[in-house]
């Protein structure tokens, strides 16, 4: 067998050393019913207790304990001796010409990672990260150049759904009605900077929180969760969060996918496909998204097209198909429009939804895969991107 991939991510505890005050948002009912007890809430007095705090978090979107008025001033004041309710704070916000908006958001230790709010005509898509960097290096991703590498906790994922609602001004005023229908922040993606599978339980955590029906009451089908291909944790992703599942497939060969999804190497095409075959079953969900990135000369022929039917064959699948987004210093070059709906045109003949992803707020490299910390911009050179990729 082979060893395990090595990690070098470290998630930051989320109790505070002893005399510091714990941060409330990110904790699963469980973990707030139990902070709730060790400050002094009685037993039978729990469950109720932890349901008025988590209304007040995650339904009013109020950031103060004063303002929880149906808790006793005196408990109110218990709350704020020993807790806090903090949110990633954004630094920069910048706004596309398309209406998209991306958030430089700065967590613990100085780093920083990026949110993006996608506006359509029917829903608004909010673009969360997982990682700050990713310790994947798929070769046509600029997060992948990023060096630096840290787990986001609960909290902190969590908390970019809350700092975008704040933003758009999307808490429900008292005694309005909280329809997920018709809200600013329909949708949620996990497919900003990081693989959310090698941090589980803090993504799993995060978009339990969001999926709670007494909270930001997403449903499970509003959620949609990107992974490179970790085999292992697909089942358990069904299981434990049963949200939608897209994957980053973006070749039809295990030789071209070992360069430009290298966790091929680990576990193939064969096998991905084998693990994604049990997912809507599992997680009672409809089709899989499949992710392909249109590189011109590298991925996008007829023939990448039929393989690609052919290995589809059996899984309840669209294919969402990505314009290459550039980057500076990238070693490939987006397909031509006509390349790219030739290629549609043999999926969809095949029976498969194929939709080309509009490019959206391209004027504040907001794109998917173009996202990159601040702290972070060095970039290596492209002799190095190259030679990295094989080429
Ligand atoms: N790590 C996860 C989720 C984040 S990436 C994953 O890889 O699935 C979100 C999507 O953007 C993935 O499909 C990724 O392959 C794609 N992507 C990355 N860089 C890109 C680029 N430069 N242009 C277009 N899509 C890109
Ligand atoms: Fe990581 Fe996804 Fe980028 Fe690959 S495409 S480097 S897995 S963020």
């Amino acid at each position: 067998m082979k060893a395990p991939i090595t990690q070098d991510v470290h998630t930051i505890p989320r109790k505070l050393p002893e005399g510091d005050r714990v941060n409330l948002v990110g904790l699963t009912r469980d973990g707030l019913r139990d902070a709730l007890l060790a400050v002094g809430v009685p037993e039978k007095q729990a469950k109720m207790r932890t349901g008025q705090v988590w209304q007040w978090l995650y339904h009013w979107g109020v950031r103060d304990f004063a303002q929880m008025t149906n808790l006793a001033k005196e408990f109110r004041t218990t709350l704020a001796q020993h807790f806090t309710i903090d949110l990633p704070e954004v630094v920069t916000r910048q706004l596309s010409e398309d209406g998209t908006r991306k958030y430089l958001v700065r967590i613990a230790g100085g780093h920083e990672v990026e949110v993006v709010y996608i506006p359509e005509e029917n829903r608004g898509t909010l673009c969360v990260s997982s990682q700050v960097g990713c310790t994947l290096t798929c070769s046509f991703c600029h997060t992948g150049t990023q060096k630096l590498v840290r787990n986001l906790t609960a909290g902190e994922i969590v908390g970019q759904i809350m700092l975008a609602r704040d933003d758009l001004g999307e808490w429900p005023e008292k005694g309005a009605p909280n329809d997920p229908q018709g809200r600013l922040v329909s949708n949620i993606v996990l497919m900003g900077m990081g693989e959310p599978l090698y941090n589980f339980e803090n993504v799993r955590d995060a978009m339990k929180i969001a999926m709670d029906g007494e909270g930001i009451a997403l449903g499970r089908r509003r959620i949609t969760l990107s992974t490179s291909g970790v085999v292992p944790e697909i089942a358990r992703t069904a299981q434990e969060i049963g949200c939608l599942l897209a994957v980053s497939f973006h070749a039809t060969t295990d030789a071209v996918r070992d360069v430009l999804v290298p966790i091929n190497k680990r576990w193939n095409i064969e096998v991905l496909l084998d693990a994604l075959r049990d997912y809507p079953k599992v997680s009672n969900s409809e089709r899989i998204t499949f992710e392909y990135v249109m590189l011109n000369g590298v991925n996008d022929s007829d023939e990448d097209a039929h393989r690609l039917v052919n290995l589809l064959h059996g899984i309840p699948a669209k294919v969402n198909l990505i314009p290459f987004n550039e980057w500076p210093g990238a070693p490939y070059t987006r397909s031509s429009n006509n390349r790219i709906r030739a290629f549609a045109t043999i999926l969809m003949e095949a029976g498969y939804a194929s939709p080309i992803r509009t490019p959206r707020g391209e004027d504040i490299m907001a794109a998917c895969g173009q996202l990159k910390s601040a702290t972070e911009r060095q970039r290596k050179s492209r002799a190095q991107i190259a030679a990295e990729a094989g080429l």
